[in-house]
């Protein structure tokens, strides 16, 4: 892609080198992060551009994994210091996971700076990063179709007030079952939602992990199961790399429709099914557009009543 390019689709969040322990495998200082699963998912679909920031310790090789894998990185600064860090460990059940440590090292200081050629960028993915930087985001941007954004506990409990300002501009708010009760009080998660809906987003999207999603509308209500996957070796980044493929193939549909919006659901739990059958981007990167048309089909057909 050339220095100039306009991208379909904006993806800002966090870019990462993680340590991850599950109950069989521990993985030290792999590339991950919000925007990282959000491109690489994405970019099966639609083209798409990153925005973030690493430490001059980034390897040049996880740069040009991005770029193998179709993302445009006009919005990837890369500064003095080290890299944003985060280390975190699974339960037995893997839906259970604790955060060890997060850095956030360059993050500290970033200011995100969107490319001219991305301003008119119809999709907005406002991955997990802080509210303040999500803000800063849609400041530039002219006027997108569609955007959503993802959040997590941490900014609920350290900046609610400005995680609110995000969500009352923003299409879409994605978030897990406990984010939803943490940040409304209600336990009954269509209340939560409803709740959510008041504050400005068209549509919730309750991730369920392992149990699939839920789509709340002001007038509709979709459910999605997860596609059943036999060994999930690690599910990092599973909702960030939902949320991508959901946002590539929104974009690539250019339109927003019902029908757009379900089948680009569908998208995002099938590459999500992928992504969750190794550590880092180690399937993705491997990942054909044809397997995850046939896995897409092949879903269907489980899911015919
Ligand atoms: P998920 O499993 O969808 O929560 O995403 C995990 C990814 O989020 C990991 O690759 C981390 O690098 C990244 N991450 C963890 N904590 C944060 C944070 N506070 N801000 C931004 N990204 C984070």
């Amino acid at each position: 892609m050339s220095e100039s390019a306009a991208v379909k689709l904006v993806v800002v969040g966090s870019i990462g080198i993680d340590t991850i322990e599950t109950p069989w495998a521990k993985r030290k200082s792999i590339l991950g992060g919000s925007a990282s699963y959000a491109c690489a998912s994405a970019g099966f679909f639609t083209s798409v551009g990153m925005v973030g920031v690493v430490g001059t310790d980034f390897p040049e090789e996880h740069k040009a994994l991005y770029q193998r894998m179709g993302v445009d990185l006009q919005g990837l600064q890369q500064v003095p210091g080290e890299t944003f860090r985060w280390s975190g460990v699974y339960e037995e059940d893997m839906n259970q996971r604790r955060t060890i440590s997060t850095e956030l090292n360059v993050f500290k200081n970033f200011s995100p700076e969107i490319p001219a050629a991305y301003r008119e960028s119809p999709f907005l993915f406002l991955a997990n990063i802080s509210p303040e930087l999500q803000l800063r985001v849609l400041d530039q941007m002219r006027k997108p179709l569609f955007v959503t954004v993802d959040t997590m506990d941490l900014w609920i409990n350290m900046a609610r007030d400005k995680l609110m300002e995000v969500i009352a501009r923003v299409d879409m708010l994605a978030l897990n079952e406990s984010e939803a009760r943490q940040l409304t009080g209600k336990q009954s998660l269509l209340k939560a939602a409803q709740q959510l809906l008041q504050k400005g987003p068209r549509m919730i999207l309750l991730k369920k992990g392992e149990h699939g999603s839920l789509l709340i509308a002001r007038d509709d209500i979709f459910v999605m199961p997860a596609y059943p996957v036999f060994d999930v070796l690690d599910p990092t980044g599973a909702g960030d790399t939902f949320a991508g493929g959901f946002m590539g193939a929104l974009a690539a549909a250019g339109q927003v429709t019902k029908e757009s919006i379900r089948r680009a659901i569908l998208y995002g739990t099938v590459v999500a099914s992928f992504g969750v059958e190794a550590f880092s981007l180690d399937r993705l990167q491997h990942l054909a557009r044809a397997e995850i048309d046939a896995r897409a089909q092949t879903f269907q057909n489980m899911l015919r009543a």
